[in-house]
């Protein structure tokens, strides 16, 4: 299996940034608060960007950046899990914001809301609270998700290396996943 969850709890419209309970009756998403509708294939498939934008964008870059800046190369490989799915709707969040081209601040003001909003009470992450708390730590996350979008432009050929062997390993475990599928 590959890394992206099977399950989620929460949906997220992705023009007005409204979080809501996930509903696997239904095959199309219509948000609650702007009534913005988009099959939910279709927005399955913009929610595994945002998740690969994260995972190995942010949390994959991280940990090789941090070797390689020990040891001047990577040597090791790391299977990591991935965040909770609230990090991956607020990298939505900010995919959206860059691609209506809205400003830094205002992107981070909507992050911030995604939190605020009642999914706190079902997610409890110290580290993602300090992730929207501190202005460092939420602009490394911007910066790393639009580096990831930009085909990380930015990032160390050795740790870029090693972030791409993540992606083709999650890749080939994803065909896989389909041929058992198609099995009959
Ligand atoms: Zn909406």
């Amino acid at each position: 299996m590959n890394h992206y969850p099977q399950n989620r709890q929460f949906d997220i419209c992705i023009r007005c940034q409204t979080v809501s309970k996930f509903n696997n009756e239904e095959k199309v998403f219509k948000c609650p608060h702007c009534d913005f509708s988009i099959k939910y294939a279709e927005l399955e498939s913009l929610l595994k960007v945002s998740f690969n934008s994260v995972y190995f964008g942010y949390q994959y870059r991280e940990i090789y950046e941090s070797v390689y800046e020990n040891d001047e190369d990577i040597y090791i490989r790391f299977a990591l899990e991935p965040v909770n799915e609230l990090y991956y709707l607020i990298a939505t969040s900010v995919i959206s914001g860059i691609v209506g081209n809205l400003a830094y601040d205002f992107i981070k003001k909507i992050a911030r809301n995604i939190l605020k909003k009642e999914i706190q009470v079902y997610i409890k992450d110290e580290e993602l609270v300090e992730l929207l708390d501190d202005d460092e730590e939420f602009r490394k996350f911007y910066f790393y998700i639009f580096d990831y979008l930009n085909g990380l432009k930015n990032v160390k050929p050795k740790v870029k290396e090693a972030i791409e062997d993540e992606i083709r390993v999650d890749k080939s475990m994803e065909s896989m996943d389909k041929k058992e599928e198609n099995r009959p």
